[in-house]
């Protein structure tokens, strides 16, 4: 399954203050992620931040180079 940009889906995780999101639908369970700045590969979620119930802040790291990053939120993706 390819990665895809949904700013709504997004929002939603960052509002609720998780790094997943089910599918009403579908029941798919949706994870945020982010491609690697050096390689381009899809990163996990190491860890986050809270402010509150929101996200304020995630780390990904990379699949295949296992370098920790952050990327602005408009950069983020769910898969
Ligand atoms: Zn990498």
């Amino acid at each position: 399954m390819d990665a895809k940009k949904s700013p709504a889906m997004i929002k939603k995780m960052f509002d609720t203050g998780k790094v997943t999101l089910v599918d009403p639908d579908t029941k798919y369970r949706y994870s945020l992620t982010a491609k690697c700045p050096d390689d381009g590969e899809y990163a996990d979620v190491a860890r986050f931040d809270k402010a509150g119930s929101s996200l304020s802040r995630v780390v990904f790291k990379c699949t295949q180079c296992e370098e920790e990053f952050e990327v602005p939120r408009e950069q983020m993706m769910v898969i």
